[in-house]
């Protein structure tokens, strides 16, 4: 329920065009399609992953001789579904000792939704660890630790302009000493500079192979949902300094571009696994891409 109405103006704006087609037209045509490319552009979900759609849409009516508008509906669903198919959709860090890095550019949603996983992964009863590694922006650190506050968590932080992986260093001396389930890492995500992000990365990698290699590390990318066409671009930068292993699509309830799920999961073959409809602690969701093509098309 809250999925749907977190989703409103991305169904809004899908929803009403699709009901001019499905109903305007008497036959299915290259007008038809023509339109319906117009709307699935229009609501985000990308050019390559579009005509990959409307490909499939189209060998799907000639294989069922389908010839009315109406009866299309449902196997254009199936083809956005088939789109957004993935490898893996796992979990795993929710049932073993793990390691979370947490990359996003600045504005994002990365500190918000750092704390909402917390809060999340500590309902689930598990022992959760926050590192503020994220020691560029001013004040992301204290940000962060109203959030451990709220979530109930530990968090272990630096001055501002200290080393990221030593933070990371220490966070993982402290889960392992406090035997913590799920150590979270907050770190940053700089894509103007792009050797300098790796490297940093790449020094939170050795760290965590040399010093904590019985935990399951997962890297997951936070996007603003917001920025359309943006957030796919910035997912393809991430994807080439780091193994991204999932996405965070933020600020899905105030936007009308909620479709770049389906670009994202369709072009980049990474699994969106949780998206933000709101700024409380609560709103940060399991994505299911079947249950989302349903709330917004359906
Ligand atoms: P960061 O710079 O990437 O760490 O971004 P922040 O976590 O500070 O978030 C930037 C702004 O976006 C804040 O005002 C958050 O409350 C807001 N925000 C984050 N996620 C969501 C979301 O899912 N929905 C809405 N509406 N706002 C969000």
């Amino acid at each position: 329920k809250r999925l749907v109405s977190g989703l409103t103006k991305t169904r809004d704006n899908i929803v009403a065009g699709f009901d001019s087609i499905f109903s305007g037209y008497s036959s299915i045509d290259e007008d038809f399609y023509e339109e319906l490319e117009e709307i699935l552009i229009m609501g985000d979900i990308g050019i390559n992953a579009t005509s990959a759609i409307i490909e499939h849409l189209k060998e799907q009516v000639a294989e069922k001789h389908i010839k009315n508008p109406m009866e299309c509906k449902q196997l254009l669903i199936n083809s956005i579904k088939e789109q957004m198919r993935v490898d893996s959709t796992e979990y795993e860090f929710e049932n073993r000792k793990s390691v979370i890095l947490v990359i996003g550019v600045n504005g994002v949603g990365k500190t918000t939704s750092v704390g909402k996983l917390a809060g999340k992964l500590k309902d689930q009863g598990k022992k959760v660890i926050l590192a503020a590694a994220d020691t560029f922006r001013a004040a992301a650190g204290e940000q962060l630790a109203q959030w451990a506050n709220r979530a109930g968590v530990d968090l272990i932080g630096g001055q501002e302009g200290a080393d990221p992986a030593s933070i990371v260093y220490d966070a993982v001396a402290a889960a392992k000493a406090r035997n913590a389930d799920v150590l979270i890492c907050d770190t940053a995500g700089r894509l103007h500079n792009k050797k300098n992000l790796m490297e940093e990365l790449r020094k939170i990698y050795r760290i965590l192979e040399r010093e904590y290699p019985e935990a399951y590390l997962e890297t997951l990318v936070v996007l603003d949902g917001t920025t359309g066409q943006n957030a796919l671009a910035q997912a393809k930068q991430f994807a080439e300094v780091a193994n991204v292993n999932g996405i965070i699509l933020t600020k899905l309830d105030g936007t009308a571009k909620g479709g770049i799920a389906v670009a994202i999961q369709s072009e980049l073959d990474i699994p969106v696994k949780y998206i933000g409809v709101g700024e409380t602690i609560d709103d940060l969701q399991k994505f299911d891409a079947d249950a989302f093509v349903n709330a917004l098309f359906d």
